[in-house]
């Protein structure tokens, strides 16, 4: 009889785990696997805001897929999912369509704009290779725009970062590092640059321990980040934010980063969504499919600890691939005894920037350069996990002190 064929969406941390774990643990003649991602090369999503800052190339964070994949058992096909048709069990690329017999859905996220005028047409986001290059390159521009010409307008070295969450503070951090390059390299004084984080929540860095919330806005107000908390912005504009007290700051660079949702190819596609993520069973499966999986920043999954979603972290795509490449294996293998999805939180580490990060681990607190050398050692672990210590010597934060 014909192989199934399980067809995997998105090469992320979710993607590329799943595809990497089947490739192994199933034989040739058990199923066909094929990966289907819009670009041909991978990248680390946790690690865009360094080259969005400058502070680090984007080739160091992106690699080619079929240098990572045993592509003698997984074929890889470079094209953008458009749709989903469940009833019809295929997929619609942008150039063709194929079907499949298990379907695991990893397409990653999109920037919440929670229909704020003006997010999508005047603010970055920090989402891909493609649109971190662009926030580097705009940048520097800016600071080449001051100086190259007469009049000088203070809204070219005014840089706004929207959301104080997670990635909104690791973005800020690197900026710090990389604005004293620029200074100096286009010959501007320090003084005359603004980085502002504004949020619109009661503190920065949401659900963290207040203490390292402290530890890390003092390290960034030293390093002249201005934090603007509990501060709606109303509106973006081509000039700059509106913010809901009324008061303009002006701008040529707001980084939206206030929050994720999943995919649009999954509403397109008539599952029923919670800010665009699919609410899944333990075992990973949509409800009332079969054969459908999602994985990563799709799915939500409730922490019973807590009655409420799992946030949407790498930390948690990588553990999932462990349960949907074992279930997809047992259902390859005709059984219907699904494992369910545990968690196994290690712990959470935001870098601030340099030698500078904070964390927490098991039920430790980090602060500076423990911290800052826990994050590195978490991004190479990712990479062993992936390409074993090829890929680490190859990719890896090898200074780690
Ligand atoms: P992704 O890794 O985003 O991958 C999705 C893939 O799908 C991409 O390759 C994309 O190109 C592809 N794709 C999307 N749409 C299509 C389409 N239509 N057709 C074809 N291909 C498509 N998490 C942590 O655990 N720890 C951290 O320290 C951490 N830091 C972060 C820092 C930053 C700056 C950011 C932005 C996020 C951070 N996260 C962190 C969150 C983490 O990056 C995400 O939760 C994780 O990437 C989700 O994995 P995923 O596989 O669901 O999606």
């Amino acid at each position: 009889s014909k192989k199934p064929r399980i067809l995997i969406l998105g090469a992320g941390y979710g993607g590329m785990m799943t595809a990497s774990r089947l490739s192994k643990q199933l034989g040739y003649n058990d199923a066909e696997i094929v990966l289907v991602n819009k670009h041909d090369y991978h990248y680390q999503t946790t690690w865009l805001h360094e080259p969005a800052a400058g502070t680090l190339h984007h080739d160091r964070t992106r690699m080619r897929i079929e240098s990572v994949i045993d592509t003698n058992k997984i074929k890889f096909l470079k094209d953008v999912v458009v749709e989903i048709k469940t009833a019809e069990k295929k997929v619609i690329l942008e150039s063709g369509e194929m079907e499949y017999d298990y379907l695991v859905i990893g397409l990653g996220s999109e920037p919440e704009t929670f229909g704020i005028p003006g997010v999508e047409e005047h603010a970055f986001a920090i989402r891909s290779v493609n649109s971190v290059r662009h926030i580097r390159e705009h940048i520097e521009y800016k600071f080449a725009s001051y100086n190259g010409s007469d009049v000088k307008h203070d809204e070219d070295l005014t840089f706004i970062v929207a959301g104080a969450g997670f990635t909104g503070i690791e973005f800020v951090g690197e900026l710090t590092e990389r604005i004293p390059e620029l200074c100096k390299e286009y010959d501007i004084a320090r003084e005359k640059v603004r980085i502002i984080s504004i949020e619109a929540a009661t503190t920065a860095l949401p659900g963290f321990d207040p203490e390292l919330v402290e530890y890390a806005m003092n390290i960034l107000e030293k390093r002249g980040v201005e934090f603007k908390i509990n501060t709606p912005i109303k509106e973006v504009t081509k000039d700059g934010v509106l913010l809901a007290s009324g008061e303009e700051i002006k701008s040529k660079t707001v980084v939206w980063t206030t929050g994720i949702r999943g995919s649009s190819v999954l509403e397109k596609s008539g599952f029923e969504t919670m800010r665009g993520r699919i609410q899944v069973e333990p075992e990973l499966r949509v409800p009332g499919f079969e054969d459908v999986f999602v994985i990563g920043d799709c799915a939500i999954i409730i922490d019973e600890a807590t009655n409420r979603p799992f946030p949407p972290t790498a930390q948690i795509a990588i553990q999932q691939s462990s349960t949907l490449a074992k279930n997809i294996k047992a259902l390859v293998h005709g059984s219907n005894n699904l494992e369910a999805f545990k968690a196994d939180i290690k712990g959470t580490v935001a870098s601030l920037g340099g030698k500078e990060a904070i964390g927490v681990v098991g039920s430790k607190k980090l602060f500076g350069t423990p911290a800052a050398a826990m994050k590195k050692v978490i991004d190479n672990r990712y990479l062993f996990l992936l390409g074993g210590l090829p890929l680490v010597v190859k990719k890896g934060k090898l200074n780690i002190f």
